[in-house]
C-alpha cells in the first residue's frame, strides 16, 4: 500500500529496464523545494548578486550529498555523469603521480574484467600510455580479493573495481578489498594504494557510508537516481590529489571546466539522498519482486540459467540466459510486446573479452531484466507471458 501511493506508474508500457536508466520520479521531485528564479539566472562563477545565489545552490547540494555520505563538502566533484567521473577517477590520479615525476613502470591500475566501459576503456587507453594494467581474479565464486596483489615493481597503485555490476547485479566485496589493501600498506608502508569504487548502481538499493565502505574514491550518477539526466559526481578524500583531463574555466576545483548545470545538480543532490533514505524499503520490495520473477522464469521456461544466482546480488537486476536463443530478436519481440528490457548494458557497442562471456552460462539469449521503484508484479506477468510467447514463437528456429 505504502509503495502504490509513493510510486504509482508513470507509463503505461512495461519498464523493465531500470539499470540502463531510471524513469524520471514526477512526484519526488515534486516534493523537492523549487529553485527560484534568482538562482537559476547566474552564473556560479559570477560577482553580482544572482551569480552568488546560484553558487550558494552547487554548494549547498555539495554539503547536502557530503553530509548523506559521511564526507567533506569538499570531497565532492559534479561531473556531466558517472562516465566523466569514473575518467577523472582513473584518468585523474595516474596523470598526477605522472606529473610529480612518477615514472609509468612504477604505476600499477588494478581493476576487473567485468568494469563498465567508462572503466574497461579508459584502463585501456591508459595500458598504450606505458601503464600496466593488471586484473583481479574473478570466477564463479566472485572476486579473489587475496589474488589482489601489486607488482613488485609498482611504488603508485590505483585499484577500481564496481559496487554493484550493471549487467549481473553481482555486489562485488568493496569493504573486505578495502581492508586487503589496509593490510597491503601495514605490510609495505612505502607503497601508495588508492581505492576507488564505480558505485553507479548500487544507491537504490543498497546504503552507503564512506567511512563504512572504507574507498578513496567513489562515482555515482544521474541516470540511475529517478532525476534528470547529465550530472554525477566523484568523491575524492581530501588527501588525494587529480591532474584535470579536460581544460577551461577553474570549475569543481580546476578538475572539472566549464558553468555548472545549476538546476541539474540542485536535483541530483536531493535524489540522491531521496534514494538513500528509501534504500533499504525499495531493497525490501524488490528482493520479492525479483524472487517472483525468477521463481517463476525457472519453473516456467525450459533452458534458463540466472547468472550469479548463488551469489550476492542486488535485486534490482536479473541477467539470464537462454540456450540457443538470438539476444537481440528476444529484446525486440519483446519490445513489440510492450516490455522493454536490454540485452546488453546500453553502453556497451563493443565486444565484451572472452573471460566476460565465459561468466554466463550460455553465450546466447542473454537478457537483463532490471527492476525499480514503479515495478509491479503485474509488470513482471506481463513479462513472463511475452517471453513465453516468445520463445514458443520461435522454438523451432
Ligand atoms: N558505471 C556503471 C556501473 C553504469 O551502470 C553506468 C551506466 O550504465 C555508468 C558507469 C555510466 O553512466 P553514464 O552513462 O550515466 O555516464
Amino acid at each position: 500500500m505504502f509503495f502504490k501511493r509513493l510510486w504509482s506508474r508513470p507509463y503505461k508500457r512495461t519498464y523493465l529496464d531500470y539499470a540502463a536508466s531510471t524513469p524520471v520520479d514526477e512526484k519526488m521531485i515534486a516534493s523537492f523545494p523549487a529553485l527560484t528564479p534568482e538562482q537559476l539566472i547566474g552564473n556560479p562563477g559570477a560577482l553580482h548578486r544572482e551569480g552568488l545565489a546560484a553558487k550558494k545552490v552547487i554548494s549547498d547540494a555539495r554539503e547536502r550529498i557530503a553530509k548523506q555520505l559521511r564526507a567533506h563538502a569538499d570531497e565532492i566533484i559534479f561531473t556531466s555523469g558517472a562516465t566523466e567521473a569514473n575518467n577523472l577517477a582513473v584518468l585523474g590520479t595516474i596523470r598526477s603521480w605522472r606529473a610529480h615525476g612518477i615514472p609509468a613502470h612504477h604505476i600499477e591500475l588494478i581493476t576487473t574484467e567485468l568494469e563498465h566501459p567508462a572503466i574497461f576503456e579508459t584502463a585501456k587507453a591508459l595500458q598504450k600510455e606505458g601503464i600496466e594494467v593488471s586484473f583481479l581474479k574473478v570466477n564463479e565464486s566472485g572476486v579473489n580479493v587475496k589474488s589482489l596483489s601489486p607488482n613488485p615493481a609498482a611504488t603508485h597503485v590505483l585499484v577500481t573495481c564496481m559496487y554493484v555490476h550493471n549487467e549481473l547485479g553481482t555486489i562485488f566485496p568493496i569493504k573486505e578489498i578495502a581492508k586487503r589493501i589496509r593490510f597491503l600498506k601495514k605490510q609495505n608502508p612505502g607503497l601508495e594504494i588508492i581505492f576507488h569504487t564505480d558505485a553507479t548502481q548500487a544507491p537504490n538499493t543498497i546504503a552507503i557510508d564512506i567511512p563504512t565502505l572504507g574507498v578513496d574514491m567513489f562515482t555515482i550518477g544521474a541516470t540511475k537516481l529517478y532525476t534528470h539526466k547529465g550530472v554525477g559526481m566523484l568523491f575524492k578524500k581530501r588527501s588525494i590529489k587529480l591532474t584535470n583531463f579536460l581544460y577551461g574555466g577553474g570549475q569543481e576545483f580546476g578538475l572539472v571546466p566549464g558553468t555548472e548545470p545549476v538546476y541539474l545538480v540542485d536535483l541530483f543532490s536531493r535524489a540522491f539522498a531521496y534514494a538513500q533514505t528509501h534504500a533499504e524499503k525499495i531493497n525490501e520490495k524488490l528482493s520479492k519482486l525479483q524472487s517472483y520473477f525468477e521463481k517463476r522464469i525457472t519453473t516456467e521456461i525450459p533452458n534458463v540459467h540466472i547468472d550469479d544466482i548463488h551469489l550476492k546480488r542486488s535485486p534490482h537486476i536479473t541477467h539470464l540466459s537462454i540456450s540457443n536463443f538470438d539476444s537481440e530478436l528476444l529484446v525486440l519481440e519483446l519490445d513489440a510486446r510492450g516490455i522493454a528490457i536490454s540485452s546488453q548494458s546500453a553502453c556497451t557497442d563493443v565486444a565484451p573479452p572472452d573471460s566476460y562471456m565465459k561468466r554466463f552460462g550460455d553465450t546466447t539469449g542473454l537478457l537483463r531484466f532490471s527492476f525499480g521503484r514503479f515495478t509491479t508484479k503485474a509488470d513482471l506477468d506481463r513479462a513472463v507471458k511475452a517471453l513465453k510467447e516468445v520463445l514458443e514463437k520461435y522454438k523451432n528456429l
